[in-house]
């Protein structure tokens, strides 16, 4: 998740809530996950709701991955 790009809409949160939150900072944080570089990123077994996080995401700054293929 490039969090630099989120404009705090929300979405992911209301679709996911049990991955994502609005951090004190005001943007999107992805739970539990570790930073890469300026990005967020955690492993996940069940992909369903980050597929739809990821679709519903106006600035597509959310990037799911499955055998190192982007899936959404
Ligand atoms: S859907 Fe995208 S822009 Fe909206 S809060 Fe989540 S990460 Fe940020």
């Amino acid at each position: 998740m490039e969090k630099y790009l989120c404009t705090s809409c929300g979405n992911c949160v209301d679709i996911c809530p049990e991955l994502w939150k609005i951090d004190e900072d005001g943007f999107s944080h992805l739970k539990g996950s570790i930073k890469i570089d300026k990005n967020e990123g955690i492993e996940l077994e069940d992909l369903e709701c980050s597929i739809e996080a990821a679709e519903n995401c106006p600035v597509a700054c959310i990037h799911v991955y499955e055998d190192e293929e982007e899936i959404a």
